[in-house]
């Protein structure tokens, strides 16, 4: 959900801290196509919490173009990437805005029966139960509970909660198949619980934008998985779904490279992960970074790359036939 995270610090008080040095990893085949081939794209640290240098190697199946982090820390070891207080916040009056954007993008919802996979603390079924009537469910496997009681809430997996086949006319999640470890599992669930002519709506960043390629803005690790137009129409054919539409969309959250000509800079002075991390980058590194920031903030000020298909972030809205 983290999808607002800040470009890396080229220098000043950015230390590696503590912790995550026994981090326990797994190497894993392609979720899509189940490839153990690929090429590593880059590689990047974790330079939000900055808990050591390890450069997480970023991939793409050799089979079906799926880009992931491989090796990535194993499920249990993922929760140190996530610290307390890390899902609060979410219906704070900036949200409003967001929701609204989000509300747009759904079909009407009277009378529905309607799943929030990965709700947290359900603050968007709030807002949508305040303007209409419908049935609403939650899913999220580290929110502590919904306080809402309008909303049938589940904590857990999505597959954990054993809904009855056929239950909903909508499914939706917004900034949640990024997170997932296994998102075919995802996938497939929701195609079982969706009745017949039932939506599954989904957001999540785009691999093929300078926002997942080049600007390095992808939080890694904690998005383990990077889509393009092509995986998503994949993953379809993979569970029976029809994939109807994909938006390219910057309203929601901001999927533009901003970043882009920084990290170029950057890059042909001299930048590393370990120096910005250590903040032990030399003044003309600094100094290229901060010109190519500034270059950054005029190619990028419009939302042009929406308008080319190619912005950080996606919709996506599948049919069940
Ligand atoms: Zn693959």
């Amino acid at each position: 959900m983290r999808l607002d995270t800040p470009p890396p610090r080229a220098s000043g008080s950015t230390r590696p801290r503590s912790g995550g040095e026994c981090m326990e990893f797994e190497h894993v085949p392609c979720d899509l196509c189940g490839s153990a081939d690929y090429r590593v794209r880059y590689r990047k640290p974790d330079n939000w919490l900055q808990m050591n240098l390890f450069q997480f190697p970023v991939v793409e199946c050799s089979g079906c173009g799926l880009v992931y982090v491989n090796p990535r820390p194993t499920m249990a070891a993922m929760t140190a990437f996530y610290p307390e207080g890390y899902h609060d916040g979410r219906d704070a009056e900036a949200f409003v805005a967001r929701y609204r954007s989000q509300r747009a993008l759904l079909p009407p919802l009277a009378g529905k029966r309607v799943l929030d996979v990965g709700c947290a603390r359900a603050d968007f079924l709030s807002f949508l139960l305040d303007s209409e009537d419908f049935e609403a469910y939650g899913v999220d496997a580290f929110s502590p509970g919904v306080t809402d009681a309008r909303i049938r809430f589940t904590r857990g997996a999505f597959d954990a909660a054993a809904y009855q086949p056929d239950t909903f006319d909508l499914v939706m999640s917004w900034a949640v198949f990024e997170h997932l470890h296994h998102p075919s599992t995802y996938f497939a669930e929701a195609t079982r619980v969706l009745k017949p002519g039932g939506r599954l709506i989904i957001l999540m960043t785009n691999a093929n934008s300078l926002y997942g390629r080049a600007a390095y803005i992808e939080d890694v690790p904690r998005h383990t998985y990077h889509y393009t137009e092509r995986t998503l129409a994949a993953y379809a054919l993979k569970c029976g779904l029809h994939l109807s539409d994909i938006r390219f969309d910057d309203s929601i959250f901001d999927g533009r490279g901003r970043g882009t000509l920084r990290m170029l800079a950057g890059r042909l002075c001299g930048f590393t992960w370990e120096k910005a991390m250590r903040g032990k980058l030399p003044w003309p590194t600094r100094a290229a970074m901060k010109l190519g920031g500034a270059l950054d903030a005029i190619c990028f000020a419009t939302h042009w790359e929406a308008r080319l298909r190619r912005s950080g972030i996606m919709i996506a809205t599948y049919e069940k036939p």
